[in-house]
């Protein structure tokens, strides 16, 4: 058996212990617990929506809930992963600051996606930018096409992980939008920790839906719009 097959082995076991909902790289999800499969819909696109006036400077909650949710080691040095970042800006000339999360932009149109030699980087129907970390080889080509330094590679064997987040030593990652959680209908864990409801999750493209209906009211922003990778992820305040 090799290394792959091992390790494809071991997601499998862990998948079904926790009795997780597990993704193929296609868009099917199968609900273990459930017994049942469910279809990825295209109809959805998944994003949020990020007020930068409730986003409070210093404060750092979202990125510890993804920490704890996702099994990161929540160390900021050049070899631990981080999936979400606060990023504080000054405007020059007024002085004004603006505090933001910045996290993988789940972009319609992924560079990471385009440069990826092995399919591993892929978006599913739902908008939602993934990594399948069996088929990963870490060349690391995502990391240097992202335009949002968003990608981590894991450079450390792991321990400790959650059982529905399996992660591997020598793969890339990045946000997955909490994708376990949103399949179970809950909201990411960002989202869910912030108190000052900065972050606002929903479906883009229902006309009805809370995200829809603001981003048709209030003036927001796609971070590098110029790039036109028509990201998922809109700021409200920029
Ligand atoms: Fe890929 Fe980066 Fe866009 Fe996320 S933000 S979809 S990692 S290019
Ligand atoms: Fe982390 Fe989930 Fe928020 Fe993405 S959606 S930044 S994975 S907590």
């Amino acid at each position: 058996m090799n290394i792959n097959d091992l390790r494809r082995r071991n997601f499998l076991k862990t998948s079904i212990g926790a009795a997780a909902v597990s993704i193929a790289p296609g868009f099917l999800l199968f609900d273990i617990a459930h017994g049942k499969a469910q279809a990825v819909s295209g109809k959805v696109r998944w994003g949020m929506l990020i007020n930068t006036e409730q986003c409070q400077e210093g404060c750092n909650d979202c990125v510890t809930a993804c920490n704890k949710e996702n099994g990161l080691s929540g160390g900021t040095s050049a070899t631990d992963s981080q999936w979400i970042r606060k990023v504080e800006i000054k405007e020059v000339s007024t002085g004004r600051k603006v505090s933001l999360p910045m996290m993988c932009q789940h972009c319609e149109h992924p560079p990471c996606v385009d440069v990826c030699p092995t399919n591993a980087s892929f978006k599913r129907a739902d908008g939602i930018v993934l990594v399948d970390r069996h088929r990963c080889i870490g060349c690391r080509y995502c990391m240097m096409a992202c335009p949002y330094k968003a990608r981590s590679f894991v450079h450390e064997p792991l321990t400790d992980q959650n059982p529905d987040v399996p992660r591997g030593k020598g793969t890339v990652e990045s946000c997955t939008l909490c994708v376990h959680r949103i399949d179970k209908g809950q909201q990411p864990a960002c989202v869910e920790s912030c108190t000052n409801k900065a972050i606002l999750f929903g479906d883009l493209n229902n006309p009805d839906s809370e995200i829809a209906k603001k981003i048709r009211t209030v003036a927001s922003v796609q971070v590098r719009a110029s790039l036109g990778l028509n990201t998922g992820v809109r700021y409200q305040g920029l």
